[in-house]
């Protein structure tokens, strides 16, 4: 399979790196170290975010070209990091998935396989794990800039290796990117101790919607426009906030209602043991991973509440 990306690779010269709406540090670091390595490689590369790249993430070293606007055509091929399905790029989805020789790289179990070449390993720490096997076997030198991508995405996606995807192989990326230069206190102060007060001016409003349910094995909280507006925050600033429910000791699982429009919601879903969240949001026409998933909902907040009461059978 990795030869196919070579032969894409190799056969090409110009190419754009996309992932998904509200990245996070997966989506980021892969799809600035792509984009380094690609150019290491002395082609043509940008990457296309449709969403500006989050606070807490513009430290990483970053390609010479990143667009928030879908560029025009002309790639040979379009790399897709970390994203389960097409959408979940954002605007230009639709474009992309008609014109593009789309290379899917990624490791969510709910991967529909949109790509030409679908590289998906659910087994993956991160989409950065499969990415520093891709470019090992591309011969790509890990210069100290994709080696901070790579090890920025692999902390973040396995919550600074608290997760359960935390395996060997996640440590042992870190291991050998710190060889490569990486300072792990550098990317900790950035990712973890560089938030504005108003994260936590906002924390507090979310926290006093704070309600457990069956038990106290369910933890809900809310997010509205309105108090993104009241602390001149935005989405960014609640990054996180749903792993803050989880830690409760009763909590099974932890869902936060994110508002994006009148009635509608991006809802961030967490598990501890059993439940496997990813198959309620597939359910609900999102997807994720067993433990961390999501999908958007509408309607009456009540109604959205009971629903995924319901689907969590706890
Ligand atoms: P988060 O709650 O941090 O936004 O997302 C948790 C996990 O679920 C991530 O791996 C993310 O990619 C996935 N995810 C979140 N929302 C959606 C969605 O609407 N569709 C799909 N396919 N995956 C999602
Ligand atoms: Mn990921």
């Amino acid at each position: 399979m990795f030869q196919r990306i070579k032969e894409t690779i190799d056969n090409g010269r110009k190419f754009l790196v996309t992932s998904h709406v509200d990245p996070d540090g997966d989506a980021v670091g892969s799809a600035f170290a792509l984009c380094l390595a690609l150019t290491g490689l002395g082609k043509d590369a940008a990457v296309y975010l449709q969403d500006a790249v989050p606070y807490r993430y513009r430290f990483l070293p970053r390609p010479a070209a990143v667009h928030h606007e879908l560029p025009e055509d002309g790639y040979d091929a379009v790399f897709v990091v970390d994203c389960g399905d097409l959408r979940r790029v954002g605007n230009g989805h639709e474009s992309l998935g008609h014109k593009s020789f789309l290379v899917n790289i990624d490791h969510h179990e709910s991967n529909d396989a949109f790509g030409q070449i679908n590289i998906v390993d659910e087994r993956a720490s991160s989409t950065a794990e499969i990415l520093y096997l891709v470019l090992k076997s591309l011969g790509v030198r890990f210069t100290g800039d994709i080696a901070t991508n790579l090890y920025t995405a692999v902390i973040t996606d396995t919550g600074s290796f608290r997760y359960d995807n935390t395996t060997e192989r996640a440590f042992s990326i870190c291991r050998e990117m710190v060889g490569f230069g990486v300072s792990p206190v550098h990317v900790a102060a950035n990712v973890y101790e560089n938030h504005p007060k108003e994260r936590f001016q906002l924390l507090c409003l979310v926290l006093a919607t704070l309600e457990t349910l069956s038990d106290d094995r369910i933890a809900l909280a809310l997010v509205t426009g309105d108090m993104f507006s009241r602390t001149h925050t935005s989405a960014e600033h609640s990054e996180g906030f749903v792993e803050y429910l989880k830690e409760i000791d009763s909590v099974e699982v932890a869902c936060l209602l994110r508002e994006t429009a009148h009635g509608k919601y991006k809802v961030s879903m967490r598990s501890k043991n059993g439940v496997d969240v990813a198959s309620v949001a597939r359910s609900l026409g999102g997807g994720g991973h067993r433990k961390a998933a999501g999908c958007t909902m509408e309607g009456d907040l009540d109604t959205i509440k009971n629903i995924l009461i319901g689907a969590f059978s706890l």
